[in-house]
């Protein structure tokens, strides 16, 4: 019990150290194929390597660390998450994915234990997408689903990401990318040790949950176009106003969401036009993100928001467009990875408690190529992407015997 704490002080103190390879010198931002990403790869390459595995970086630019199995033909069971952060993160998001199984791995070693199968740990290079505003493209590599056409696109600086996984060390050959893709029938499966993000483990007491679902999202923007006009000489009753008619939209999405057992739905960016302070609004557009663990439920709460946003322009002379602009399906957890996690927390005499990831993760692109689970640990006030977030040692402790045990499992099933 003593050392795995040690190993949760371990964890925790390489947080704190990671979160000093930073872009900005006042707070945590570590973008794609960065400067600051480079440096963290490093630091958890050597780390990997101390821990008596074998370390490559991809064409990618993700880290990845071999811990061989028994046999040279075992089979291989992935664990992983991001190194890669949003602007002023915190110290968790990600990194705590890594370096949970990267203690498992030192724990092994330190015994000179080999399992019957290998271990792998990933640190994938970009899963926030805040460089190129695409997600998973670490975790897209290695599950054989990068899309080369995207290697096009330029950040802020005009710098294309063929170019910049060149001067991270990379190689941005998408014949190579797609070769890093693994068999299938190699591997055991893939866990991700994910912060929750969110309120609902805190709320219930609980250092941890299982991750049943990653809820399927749907994105869409409206368009309201009503009529500008002064707003001193136009009488109430023959205005077209978009924005009351977005608002009392924005109002409905929340009502609906609210009747709908585990719908989440949110409108959260809006731009006014002309959006001065004397002038009728003529114009809105609004963003809507809704999500919901089963597709059903979400193609059709996303049909009835359509209906009523058509309705509410319809009464109010507003015309109303409506773009999809991503349609993401739910990924379930594997049944047989997630039964042998409940299994490990039941045996550490904690309450079971199963929950929807209403984040994105690397598990929903790991999806495509292999069985996931995903456990999440609490964190404070469900506050993530911001300085504030906060995770407590013993939970860390927790996570590293829950993924000991899951380890142990997959031992007694064979590998
Ligand atoms: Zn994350």
């Amino acid at each position: 019990m003593k050392m795995l704490d040690a190993a949760a002080r371990t964890v925790m103190e390489r947080c704190d150290l990671l979160a000093r390879y930073s872009e900005d010198a006042d707070c945590l931002t570590r973008r794609y194929a960065t400067v600051p990403l480079r440096q963290a790869n490093d630091v958890v390459a050597s780390w990997m390597l101390a821990a008596g595995m074998t370390v490559h970086h991809d064409y990618i630019g993700n880290v990845i660390g071999r811990y061989e199995g028994q046999a040279s033909n075992a089979r291989t069971m992935l664990f992983g998450s991001h190194l890669d952060t949003v602007c002023a993160a915190g110290k968790y998001d990600g990194i705590l994915g890594v370096l949970v199984p990267l203690a498992c791995v030192e724990r092994l070693h330190k015994q000179g234990r080999r399992l019957p199968f290998a271990i792998e740990v990933l640190g994938f290079a970009d899963e926030e997408g805040v460089r190129y505003h695409t997600a998973y493209l670490g975790s897209r590599a290695v599950a054989g689903t990068f899309d080369p056409a995207i290697l096009r696109y330029l950040d802020d600086d005009g710098i294309s990401m063929a170019d910049a996984i060149r001067s991270f060390g990379g190689q941005p050959d998408p014949a190579l990318l797609q070769t890093a893709r693994w068999r299938p029938e190699a591997l055991l499966g893939y866990c991700e040790v994910h912060i929750e993000q969110g309120p609902v483990l805190e709320a219930h007491d609980l250092p941890i949950g299982v991750v049943s679902s990653i809820s399927g999202q749907h994105r869409y923007m409206l368009h309201f176009s009503g009529q500008a006009g002064h707003a001193g000489t136009v009488p109430m009753a023959m205005r077209h106003d978009a924005l009351c008619a977005a608002s009392e939209y924005i109002l409905a999405v929340e009502a609906l969401a609210c009747q709908t057992s585990g719908l989440v739905a949110t409108v959260g960016k809006l731009r006014v036009s002309p959006g001065a302070s004397n002038v009728i609004p003529g114009y809105v557009s609004a963003s809507l993100d809704v999500r919901h663990q089963d597709d059903e439920v979400l193609a059709r709460v996303s049909t009835e928001l359509r209906q009523q946003a058509l309705r509410i322009g319809r009464e109010r002379g507003v015309t109303v467009d409506w773009h999809a602009v991503q349609q993401n399906k739910t990924v379930p957890c594997s049944p047989y990875l997630s039964s042998l996690v409940r299994r490990a927390i039941e045996e550490e005499s904690i309450p079971v408690y199963s929950l929807a990831s209403g984040a994105g993760h690397d598990a929903v692109a790991m999806s495509d190529l292999t069985e996931v689970a995903m456990l999440f640990v609490r964190c404070k006030g469900g506050i993530s992407h911001h300085a504030d977030e906060s995770v407590r040692t013993e939970d860390v402790a927790v996570s590293i015997r829950i993924v000991d045990r899951l380890l142990d499992h997959l031992c007694s099933m064979g590998g």
